[in-house]
């Protein structure tokens, strides 16, 4: 399988495909600007890899998440900032891509030792990084809390206040309201939208969504209440299917009780246990991978039944099945439109803290909706008017818009 920072370049080369772009674009956009790398050392002695990966700030300061991963790998970092910078011109907000983190196993870390390696990294990382540089954000295994020490820290090193540094806090200390289920929120959007061009009604749509965590619960919270029929749902343990329906917040009380989908016992269990695969290949019309990436490959993308796939997980199809589903006339909202919503709000967030004033839940839904439709809109403009797929189109618009901003910058 090819690495993920593999795939980024080959939709790139495709996308050059289709429009005219220079030799220095193509190059900035196959290259990160910097890789900052750095060792920490906390009280305990233990030494960790920090790292940041900031990647065309053409179009405004980079950013993008920070893990705490035992495999972090370079490679994968590298690939993950690239598309942050296509995913902010996606969704035309003016950043660019960042991806950074720390190499350590957080389930074998105190509370102590995780918030003083939040302090390191921000300390190796301090010159680096600000409300006009660099805005870092929550990501696998980081949380609003590690968000707040981080803030805290940075604001000790430079003796000021600078809360839009870093953006996924808690709200008293300015974090945005609505952040907590904007991914999901984003994607159902534009579901939404294209179920109404479609001329079907929410009840119409069956919906299988791969994962359970912060986006996979919310988007079928979200669905369900609108009226589709949620059939099938998994974390990382099994799935559970039910043509009839299930209920989202019934099973997150069951997950709750009972740890994971698997050990719900058989009483209480409101469908059928089925595999992650037969999830993924259930018989529905909306598929939603909200997990891993990597999930539909070669291998099973001829037997996914859904009309609709809508990515809120990160890369979750191969360059192979992406070619498989586009001749069998799937069609796939990639991640770098569907599960933008998450970053969008990430944008509100730093925009409420530069500006000190901060909005209600309404307003933030209200803005996002219009940010993912625009975006959407001119997706699907493109895709039809040149006969390519969105995710293609989302790439083409994207890399546009990049590569406009160097050339009026004169860097192209
Ligand atoms: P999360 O940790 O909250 O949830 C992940 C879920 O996936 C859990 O329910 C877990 O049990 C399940 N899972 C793990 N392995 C699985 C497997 N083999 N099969 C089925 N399910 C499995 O994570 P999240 O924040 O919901 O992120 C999910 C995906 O969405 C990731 O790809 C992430 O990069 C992407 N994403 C999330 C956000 C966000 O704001 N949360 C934004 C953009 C993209």
């Amino acid at each position: 399988m090819t690495s993920p920072f593999e795939n980024y370049l080959q939709i790139i080369d495709e996308a050059a495909k289709i429009i005219d772009l220079s030799p220095k674009v193509i190059t900035a956009l196959q290259t990160p600007n910097n890789i900052l790398e750095s060792d920490i050392t906390i009280s305990s002695g233990k030494t960790f890899k920090a790292y940041r990966v900031q990647f065309n700030n053409a179009r405004g300061p980079y950013k993008g998440g920070i893990r705490f991963h035992p495999e972090a790998d370079i490679e994968e970092v590298k690939a993950l900032s690239a598309l942050m910078a296509i995913k902010c011109a996606v969704v035309n907000i003016p950043l660019g891509g960042g991806k950074g983190g720390v190499q350590c196993n957080p389930k074998e870390l105190t509370e102590q030792e995780i918030e003083e390696i939040s302090r390191a990294w921000v300390q190796a990382m301090a010159d680096h990084i600000g409300d006009n540089k660099d805005i870092p954000a929550p990501d696998v295994y980081t949380n609003p809390k590690i968000m707040g020490y981080m803030m805290d820290e940075f604001e000790k090193i430079h003796k000021r206040n600078e809360p839009g540094v870093i953006t996924g806090k808690p709200l008293e200390l300015g974090g945005s309201k609505g952040r907590d289920t904007a991914t999901a929120q984003g994607g159902v959007f534009l579901l939404e939208d294209y179920r109404e061009r479609e001329g079907k009604m929410p009840s119409d749509l069956k919906v299988s969504i791969q994962g359970f965590g912060n986006a996979g619960f919310h988007a079928a919270r979200i669905l369900y209440n609108l009226g589709y029929t949620i059939v099938c749902v998994s974390d990382s343990s099994a799935g559970i299917s039910n043509e009839a329906g299930l209920d989202p917040m019934a099973l997150f009380e069951l997950k709750k009780q009972y740890g994971s989908f698997a050990s719900i016992p058989a009483e209480n269990l409101p469908g059928t246990i089925i595999t992650n695969e037969q999830v993924l290949e259930s018989v529905c019309d909306v598929l939603i991978p909200a997990a891993l990436d990597r999930q539909i490959h070669a291998d099973n993308a001829s037997k996914i039944k859904a009309t609709i796939i809508v990515e809120l997980a990160n890369g979750p199809t191969t360059p192979e099945a992406d070619a498989i589903l586009e001749s069998n006339g799937v069609v796939v909202i990639p991640d770098v439109l569907a599960n933008a919503g998450g970053v969008t709000v990430s944008y509100f967030e730093w925009v409420q803290n530069i500006q000190n004033y901060y909005w209600e839940t309404e307003e933030v839904r209200e803005k996002l909706q219009r940010q993912m439709l625009m975006a959407f809109n001119d997706i699907l403009e493109f895709s039809k008017e040149h006969s390519v797929s969105l995710r293609k189109s989302a790439f083409v618009l994207a890399i546009k818009k990049i590569a406009k901003a160097m050339e009026l910058r004169g860097r192209a």
